[in-house]
């Protein structure tokens, strides 16, 4: 296998990414050639525009993982990052306060917003501030795509009892960051998503790739609206590639993130066999060749099976990149060829 794709969100795209690089470049990978080369479809519904910039956190936290920039202890934004710019933004009294800026990302977010001032799509930019991050270090073995670039954004609707509809709807990165998904998601919008077409590559990279990963990221907000582009979900189901996904639930809990205020919310199950049946067998219209969940979840295998979707059971913990090299490995070893 030389064109491996993975449908990506953030932090555990990007833990998960950094894992399947370990493993192809230590050849450990059954199948996997040494020179294969990865590309990311990263998730965009998550950005934002804020103080005039647009920020798009997925694709920023997979380049800087990579890239080796990232803050590895707040697991987002760069690396020995200092905070002038905010603390200049609330000396003005400017709202809102909640999103933090740091002022070294301010400036990938300047680049990338110049950018798209002159009229360059995001997928362009994109490439452009890879550049940087990810073509020293891997040459052209990594590609980072926007899976749209369309603006697309997620909201979420939370109860508020002084609105006159008991209801108030918030950007996904306010619930997240201001309320730390603490209330209930009672329904989420994916505005511009069914009118959004996939960036250029994003279906060459799906129906021309040897495997396609659905990493351990969340189901709703980083893969749903990914295979919510119009064209992504049936280039899954008819793409000669095989389809493999990893559980980002482990004992009926996300580890980390709120997958499990997401799936709440569209009513799946919060377990490893809810999201595979969410997924669904490739057999019966749905994207799974095969399912990775823990060894914890063994128990759920033969349900899955049942359903058409073969599962393996194993340590699912991204610790560090080898011990995700192992669990990248047991993932296309459920689906390799015989
Ligand atoms: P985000 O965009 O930053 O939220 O990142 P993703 O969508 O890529 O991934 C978030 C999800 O990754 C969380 O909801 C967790 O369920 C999952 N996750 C994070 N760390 C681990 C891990 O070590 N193992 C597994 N199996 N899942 C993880
Ligand atoms: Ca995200």
């Amino acid at each position: 296998m030389r064109n491996i794709t993975v449908l990506s969100g953030g932090v555990g795209g990007a833990r998960f990414l950094q894992g399947l690089l370990r493993g192809i470049a230590d050849g450990s990978l059954p199948g996997v050639s040494p020179d294969a080369e990865v590309t990311v479809v990263a998730n965009t519904a998550d950005d934002l525009w804020i103080h005039g910039l647009k920020v798009c956190p997925d694709l920023d936290t997979v380049m800087y993982t990579l890239g080796d920039g990232i803050d590895v202890e707040r697991g987002w934004g760069h690396a020995d990052e200092t905070w002038s710019v905010m603390e200049e933004l609330r000396a003005y009294d400017v709202e809102p306060t909640w999103f933090n800026l740091g002022d070294r990302d301010v400036a990938t977010h300047l680049v990338r917003t110049q950018m798209l001032d002159a009229g360059y799509p995001l997928s362009e930019v994109t490439e452009a501030l890879c550049r940087r991050w990810l073509l020293p270090r891997y040459g052209h073995g990594v590609r980072l795509v926007p899976m749209t670039d369309d603006r697309v954004e997620t909201h979420v609707a939370i109860a508020d009892p002084d609105s006159p509809s008991g209801r108030r709807v918030v950007h996904f990165q306010e619930y997240w960051v201001r309320l730390r998904a603490s209330v209930p998601a009672e329904l989420l919008v994916f505005v511009g998503l069914e009118e959004s077409t996939p960036a250029r590559g994003v279906l060459d990279a799906i129906t021309g790739a040897d495997l396609v990963i659905l990493p351990p990221s969340n189901p709703v907000v980083s893969v749903g609206t990914i295979l919510g582009v119009p064209g992504v979900r049936e280039a899954l189901v008819r793409t000669s590639a095989r389809v493999v996904g990893i559980s980002p639930i482990i004992g009926g809990q996300h580890v980390r993130g709120m997958a499990e205020q997401m799936l709440t919310s569209i009513g799946v199950e919060v377990s490893a066999a809810g999201v595979g049946l969410h997924y669904g067998a490739r057999t019966s219209g749905g994207v799974l060749d095969g399912w990775l969940v823990d060894s914890s979840d063994s128990g759920s295998v033969g349900r899955l099976a049942e359903a058409g979707i073969p599962t393996a059971a194993v340590p699912l913990w991204m610790s560090d990149p080898q011990t995700t090299a192992r669990m990248a490995a047991a993932a296309i070893d459920l689906v390799r060829a015989p």
